[in-house]
Order: structure tokens, then C-alpha cells, then sequence
């Protein structure tokens, strides 16, 4: 067997791993030997998972502050630097959505969605790229969405958060594949996780999604590791600032 999509030992960090999308990704990495470093806001929601992979055999920490907090991203960074080891692989995917038509959008949630989604990325990107610059190499995986290139109504905030985060990687990579980083993207379709529950909760717009993606159907979180193990793993040794869709097809066709 090959080595090249193998990630033994490696540390991974992944912003938002409770549940949803971050958890199956931990999850996957952790699966072809990552250690696992979970990172939530809630202390509970992080201890869960921590006890889930312990459950199943696998040696995992956490890392738990809020995205938005740059100085709470850089203690928790440093953190587990000093605590766990060198930090290989970053996912930035913590993220969240918030959907009413754009002119009657409240300020307030215009500001969360930039913070979490945009800053975010930024502030953990910044903190983890120190120490991985100073080691050579290092890989961070952006996760982008659908919405980074196709608008949808009542979303327009996401949409241009998720358009920014495909811009940032596309950045990240300029500024910093010169230090021996890879910085790339996976940008998901449509996912049942609990940030999309009004959605799966909706035949109507369940029946649209089916029709609308040529693969017919909803994707499921696992399918999404694939993309992100390749990503991680030195199988994509000279990818750098390209964004891989995962959605069944949906941006290419309409
Ligand atoms: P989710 O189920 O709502 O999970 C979000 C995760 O992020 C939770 O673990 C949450 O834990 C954590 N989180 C939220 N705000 C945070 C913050 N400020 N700091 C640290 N952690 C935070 O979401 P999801 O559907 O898995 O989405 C994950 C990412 O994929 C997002 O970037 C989203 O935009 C993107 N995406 C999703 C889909 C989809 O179909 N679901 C499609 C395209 C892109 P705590 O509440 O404990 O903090």
C-alpha cells in the first residue's frame, strides 16, 4: 500500500468538529490516522466528541474557543501547540447561516455572519500559518460552499461571507505556498446537518434540491472526507489555492 493519502501522526485541527460537517471530517482524518483536536464554543459540545473518539480507541484533545475571538483563537492555538504538538493540518469550517430576504436583514446578523464566517477563517488561518511557516509546511483546508460562486434568495450575507472564504484561500495560498503551505478549499453542496434543518425540514425546497443537482439528491457528510483526506494527505503535494466542489454537480450545471 502507498503512503500517499496516509496522515499517521499528524495533528489536525478543525474548527467547529462537534458535530455537522467539521465532526465527519475530523472524524475521516482521524480514520487514516490523525490525531484529532476538536474545536467548538461550547466546552460540552467538544467534551462529547473528545469522549465519542476515546470511546472508539482513538487518543483525541480539544481546543475550544470562539472563531471569532482572535485572541481567544491564538491562546487556543498556542495552546495546543505546547500541549499537544505542531498543528499539520487546519480546517477552517466552523461557519454559520442565517436566512430572511436582504432588505429586511437585521444589521446585527450581517455582523455575526462576517465575524464567524470571513474572521474566522482569518484569525485561525493567521494563528495556526505562524507555526506552520516556521516548520516549512503545513496544510489548510478552507471550507468554501456552493454559495461561494451561486447566490440563493434570503442568503445573500452567506453568500457573500462564502465568496470571500473561496477569495481568502485563494490568498492564503498566494502569500504563503512560498513557506512550503498548501492552502485549498472544498466547496459542499447540500448537506443534512442541523445548519441546514429548516431546509431538510422542507419538502418543497427537498423536492427543488433533487431536481436541481444532477445527482438528484442531498449529499451525505461522510462523502465529503474523501475530498478533505486528499487534501491533508501528500497525494496533493502541488494543489495549492484550488477549491474542490462536492456537490453533486450542481455548480456546473444549470
Ligand atoms: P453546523 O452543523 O451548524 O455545525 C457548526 C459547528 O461549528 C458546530 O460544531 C458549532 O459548535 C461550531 N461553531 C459555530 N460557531 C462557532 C464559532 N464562532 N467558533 C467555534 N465554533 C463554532 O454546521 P455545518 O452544516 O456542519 O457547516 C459547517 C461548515 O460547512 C460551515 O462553514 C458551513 O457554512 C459549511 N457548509 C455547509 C453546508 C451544508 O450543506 N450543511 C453546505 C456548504 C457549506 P458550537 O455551537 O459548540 O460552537
Amino acid at each position: 500500500m502507498s503512503d500517499r493519502f496516509k496522515l499517521n501522526g499528524k495533528i489536525a485541527l478543525v474548527t467547529g468538529s462537534s458535530q455537522g460537517i467539521g465532526h465527519a471530517l475530523i472524524s475521516g482524518l482521524a480514520e487514516e490516522g490523525a490525531i484529532p483536536v476538536v474545536n467548538a464554543r461550547s466546552t460540552d459540545h467538544a467534551k462529547a466528541a473528545v469522549k465519542a473518539f476515546e470511546d472508539k480507541g482513538i487518543k483525541a484533545y480539544s481546543a475550544v474557543f470562539d472563531v471569532t475571538d482572535k485572541s481567544a483563537v491564538e491562546a487556543g492555538v498556542n495552546q495546543t501547540e505546547a500541549e499537544v504538538g505542531p498543528i499539520e493540518i487546519l480546517i477552517n469550517n466552523a461557519g454559520i447561516q442565517y436566512r430572511t430576504p436582504l432588505e429586511d436583514y437585521p444589521e446585527e446578523q450581517w455582523h455575526r455572519l462576517l465575524e464567524t464566517n470571513i474572521s474566522g477563517v482569518f484569525f485561525t488561518g493567521q494563528a495556526v500559518a505562524r507555526h506552520m511557516i516556521k516548520r516549512g509546511r503545513g496544510k489548510i483546508i478552507n471550507i468554501c460552499s456552493v454559495q461561494s460562486e451561486l447566490a440563493r434568495p434570503g442568503i445573500a450575507p452567506y453568500t457573500a461571507t462564502k465568496g470571500a472564504v473561496r477569495n481568502l484561500t485563494r490568498g492564503m495560498c498566494t502569500d504563503w505556498a512560498k513557506y512550503g503551505l498548501q492552502i485549498n478549499g472544498i466547496a459542499p453542496g447540500y448537506f443534512k446537518t442541523p445548519l441546514n434543518q429548516a431546509l431538510v425540514d422542507n419538502p418543497e425546497f427537498s423536492a427543488w434540491l433533487e431536481k436541481r443537482t444532477p445527482a438528484g439528491r442531498w449529499g451525505d457528510v461522510d462523502e465529503l472526507v474523501g475530498a478533505a483526506v486528499f487534501l491533508a494527505s501528500p497525494a496533493s503535494s502541488f494543489i495549492n489555492g484550488h477549491v474542490l466542489a462536492v456537490d453533486g454537480g450542481i455548480t456546473v450545471s444549470v
